[in-house]
């Protein structure tokens, strides 16, 4: 039983000694989590919750998985930081490992603690690579909270008020709530426009998320990846992949790009990759890599002993465990379930998203799709005490985001749907 402090007491020293944002705790009455175990976490009293947002689609294999937590602490114990100015296995065998599961001459990696760092150096590396300066995101994107990074968001909300030059934000392909509706043609015409209109006509870098995920899991739409990658090519630009929160099989892919029929120059990755762990990498190809070749770029703790064997560790349990194809079965059947709630509950406006990233945005008006943004908040909190997890995201804060360990069974769907309809009729 837990005999730590309170959620009182810890909230108290919360608010004295931690500098806070905006972004705290997600339920009005926080909850205190002692304990995981795979899709479940348990709070002080012992009292178990079906985890369906996995620490932001971070623990992909399951909350303190076996065969990830026993290697990981055997490499504690023996060795933790040898720093990368010596040999030590660990970190050439994940970066053997991780290209082995990149496609085309996507071969050569290197490791950093977050996602903001892995975008700021993709960021760096195309414009060192191309010679260009101006990089180009999508609306209601999000790559971290770096300078490069935070003017590569394209959310107000995340973005303060300090210098961010030389980024320009492409139309979002928003099937539910873009101008253009599902035609991905239109808005990568756009995006040629915005290219030849707001910049010299070059340019370093196109950003993007296939699924944007803080965003409100936007999958962008269908056709718009392949012609935006013309588009991005003819003005000389690199194409990269920001696969921090779709990577690692939570979409059924392993990858999400995959599914679009486009092999990017730089894919960036954090979150999954360690199941909990910090860490971060940026893939690429020999050629771009070499713009680093001859100059002096370090990170103290990327690729750190522990690090790498837990990243090592989590792509043999996403092999052993089936999780990708886990994810695509699972994730299809709950996505066919929300479908059903969708024709029964006013309020749902869409249902989206692949595998085990989906999205349930909320709307008090279907036509005028008014973000239902306090009723949101209202079922989520009302699912936690039903026992059910889910996050919440979107620029008005309207949609759910579902985002559960990879082992997530039909059954967890089964009972996560059940409390979403009960909460749902419940205001
Ligand atoms: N890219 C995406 C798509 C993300 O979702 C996030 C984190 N929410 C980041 C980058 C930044 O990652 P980190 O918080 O590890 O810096």
């Amino acid at each position: 039983p837990y005999t730590g402090p309170s959620s009182d007491a810890i909230l108290n020293k919360r608010k004295e000694f931690m500098i806070s944002s905006s972004i705290s705790c997600l339920y009005k009455k926080p909850l205190n989590i002692v304990d995981g175990k795979m899709q479940y976490l348990f709070d002080e009293s012992g009292r178990r919750y079906l985890d369906a947002f996995a620490g932001i689609a971070v623990v992909n294999c399951g909350h303190c998985h076996p065969d990830v937590v026993k290697p990981v602490i055997d490499q504690i114990k023996r060795l933790q930081h040898p720093t990368v100015l010596y040999l030590n296995h660990a970190i050439a065998d994940l970066s053997e490992a991780l290209a082995s599961k990149l496609p085309g001459d996507l071969k050569v990696v290197f490791f950093t603690n977050s996602g903001t760092e892995a975008n700021e150096l993709a960021l760096m590396m195309a414009k060192l690579y191309t010679g260009y300066q101006d990089i180009v995101s999508i609306r209601k994107g999000y790559h971290g909270n770096g300078v490069g990074t935070m003017g590569a968001t394209g959310q107000s909300t995340w973005k303060f008020n300090v210098v961010q030059t030389g980024t320009h934000h492409a139309l979002n392909p928003d099937p539910y709530r873009g101008v253009f509706g599902s035609d991905g043609d239109k808005y990568a015409k756009e995006l040629q426009d915005l290219i030849q209109y707001g910049t010299a006509g070059n340019i370093a870098g196109f950003l993007f998320e296939t699924i944007q995920g803080v965003g409100g899991i936007v999958e962008l739409a269908p056709g718009y990846l392949s012609a935006a990658y013309d588009v991005v090519k003819k003005a000389g630009g690199l194409f990269i992949a920001d696969e921090v929160q779709s990577g690692f099989a939570r979409t059924g892919d392993f990858w999400a790009f995959e599914a679009h029929n486009v092999v990017p120059d730089i894919v960036t990755m954090a979150k999954g990759i360690g199941n909990g762990f910090p860490m971060g990498a940026v893939v690429t190809t020999q050629e771009i890599a070499r713009v680093l070749t001859g100059r002096c770029y370090f990170n103290t703790f990327g690729g750190n002993a522990v690090a790498t064997t837990a990243g090592l560790a989590v792509l043999n349990v996403i092999e052993k465990d089936n999780l990708r194809e886990n994810a695509s079965m699972v994730g299809t059947y709950l996505k066919g379930k929300l479908n059903q709630l969708k024709e029964k509950h006013e309020i749902i406006g869409d249902v989206r998203g692949r595998g085990l990233m989906l999205g349930v945005e909320l709307v008090s008006d279907r036509k005028l799709k008014t973000p239902a943004t306090a009723e949101t908040l209202h079922i989520m909190d009302h699912m936690k005490d039903l026992g059910v997890l889910v996050g919440k995201g979107g620029h008005f804060g309207n949609v759910f985001r579902i985002t559960p360990p990879l082992c997530f069974t039909k059954d967890d769907a089964d009972y996560l749907v059940e409390a979403m309809d009960y909460s749902m009729s419940k205001i």
